[in-house]
């Protein structure tokens, strides 16, 4: 196959683009760098089956030759990105959700839209089935990421009803692992480098909302999996094991060693209270679960915060 996945230079982005090179496929992956960098695809210089094309997304995208597959992966994905840039999050999610569509229906191309639990909002059921239409406020900021992926959502299908594209529609919940951002706001990022750094873990609120946390192999596993699968969805894809932001500071702390303590801060708006996927869809229609337990996870995760945090204090000190 021949796919182009946008968003490559991002956290799943540049994971899935490898997940389909290693599959024997040829990728081209698109990116702008808004929140992506060019260090999650320096391995891939040089491979003959990858190219990068540096474009946003949101303006009219031109690929040359035959494409099997479109993956939209692009977004802003962490609230405080959301949060800072909230025209380019609904930008993205709106008019790069129809430029990917319509170049996927010019080349006769599947497509996957990268969705997200966020769709659910602040739930009032839980843990959440794809079947639950959710609880999000439209004109909260957070809800400029919420609503451009429910419009998304809305447009994958619309295009899948009115043109007959080959649409795919993965949920996506709370992801880690080695290529997120060390200052991108998440909270396992934080966490990590704040322990690692021997300073306060920021606990948002009093840390009792919860949050079930995927690590990345598993995550891609299942969208793969998705992707190659006759189901349309949404399907959930998630760990369904969850915990409080307390419980994870606490998990951080021990995995890491680290004596930091923690901090309270406020809550942001809209934070939802709980989150938990129903992953019974995936589990029956892919023969798909998430294998790796949160504390395996973190210590897969540690060492990539660990050599970015070492490089940022030896380049602190060189300045001193
Ligand atoms: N959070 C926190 N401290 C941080 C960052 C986040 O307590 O330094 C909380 C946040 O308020 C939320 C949860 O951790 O309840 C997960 O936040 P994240 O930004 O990772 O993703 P979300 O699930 O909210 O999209």
């Amino acid at each position: 196959m021949r796919v182009l996945i946008t968003g490559a230079a991002g956290f799943l982005g540049s994971h899935l683009c490898d997940r389909f090179l290693a599959e024997g496929h040829e990728v081209i992956g698109m990116d702008n760098f808004l929140t992506g960098t060019p260090d999650n695809l320096a391995h891939l210089v040089g491979s003959p089956r990858f190219r990068f094309v540096s474009h946003n997304v949101t303006d009219f995208i031109y690929v040359e030759g035959p494409l099997d597959g479109v993956l939209h992966f692009a977004s802003p994905a962490s609230p405080v990105d959301y949060l800072e840039m909230p025209i380019q999050t609904l930008k993205v999610g709106s008019l790069g959700t129809h430029k990917t569509l319509g170049l996927a229906k010019a080349k006769r191309a599947r497509y996957m839209l990268a969705s997200t639990s966020e769709v659910y909002g602040d739930p009032e059921v839980h843990p959440q089935p794809e079947t639950y239409w959710g609880h999000v406020n439209p004109i909260g900021p957070r809800g400029v990421y919420d609503e451009a992926k429910r419009f998304a959502e809305a447009m994958t299908m619309a295009y899948h009803r009115t043109h007959g594209v080959d649409v795919r529609i993965v949920r996506i919940f709370n992801t880690y692992g080695p290529r997120m951002r060390p200052s991108d706001g998440r909270v396992v990022s934080n966490f990590l480098v704040q322990a690692l750094r021997g300073e306060p873990l920021t606990v948002y609120g009093d840390g009792s909302q919860t949050r079930s946390f995927c690590y990345v192999d598993d995550e891609i596993e299942g969208i793969y999996r998705l992707f190659q699968s006759g189901e349309i969805g949404p399907v959930n894809i998630g760990n369904p094991d969850e915990l409080t932001v307390l419980e994870l500071a606490q998990k951080v702390l021990s995995v890491t060693g680290s004596r930091s303590p923690i901090e309270h801060r406020p809550l942001p708006t809209d934070d939802p209270r709980v989150r938990r996927p129903d992953i019974s869809l995936a589990r029956r229609v892919l023969g798909w679960e998430p294998k790796i337990a949160l504390d395996e996870g973190l210590r897969r995760t540690l060492p990539y915060f660990q050599a970015l945090v070492e490089k940022q204090d030896s380049a602190v000190a060189r300045t001193l």
